[in-house]
């Protein structure tokens, strides 16, 4: 078989020091037979396994974020929240998919934790963002789950915050509660200054 032509429209890239890999929300309830399950969402594990193995390879560091409510967050729907019951803490629903390949340095990220208080972007009310800077961290390659939700409030603060942003456009799929929502957000996110990357353009 012949290898695909490389469309003009991918973007080389490399990894260099200062890089991070942000794994976003790769649990149980998001996926296929998850209370919250994603169309697609199941796609992104493999091509986040190949990632992290990049990122592996050049002893960069990786961060794993996970959606982590007690029972009766604000968020669901018996509260008056959008969403079904989903990732309670220490349920099979907010466990990492058993095929998601987080190295055993992988720095977790939970939010979301208290009953009052929803929180889509990684960095609210986490030390994500003082994790980074602490690490020299001044790049985040974000995947993972949703790209209108998580990913999409995950962004903006990275830029509020100063961060480049390499967005895996291979690896995001989204809630697209309304049509095309996740396609908004991917052009709200490159509007932001976030650069999308696939894995074709990745250069050794
Ligand atoms: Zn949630």
């Amino acid at each position: 078989m012949k290898p695909a032509p490389e469309s003009a429209h991918t973007q080389r890239w490399q990894l260099k020091p200062g890089d991070v890999l942000l794994v976003t929300d790769i649990q149980n309830d998001f996926l296929l037979g998850g209370s919250l399950a994603v169309a697609g969402g199941d796609e992104v594990v493999p091509v986040l396994n190949r990632y992290i193995g990049a990122f592996e390879k050049q002893d960069l560091p990786v961060y794993a974020t996970r959606d982590w409510h007690p029972a009766g967050h604000c968020s669901f729907r018996e509260q008056g929240g959008p969403w079904p019951v989903h990732c309670v803490a220490g349920t099979h629903g907010a466990k990492f998919a058993s095929a998601l390949r987080l190295p055993h340095f992988t720095i977790l990220i939970s939010k979301a934790t208290s009953p009052d208080q929803e929180a889509y972007s990684s960095f609210q009310g986490t030390d994500l963002d003082h994790h980074l800077r602490a690490a020299g961290i001044r790049r985040i390659f974000i995947g993972g789950l949703t790209t209108d939700y998580c990913v999409l409030n995950t962004v903006r603060d990275a830029r509020k915050l100063g961060y480049e942003v390499m967005l895996l456009t291979d690896a995001i799929r989204a809630v697209d509660v309304q049509p095309n929502d996740g396609q908004r957000a991917e052009e709200e996110m490159m509007q932001l200054g976030a650069r999308p990357i696939t894995l074709e353009g990745m250069s050794a």
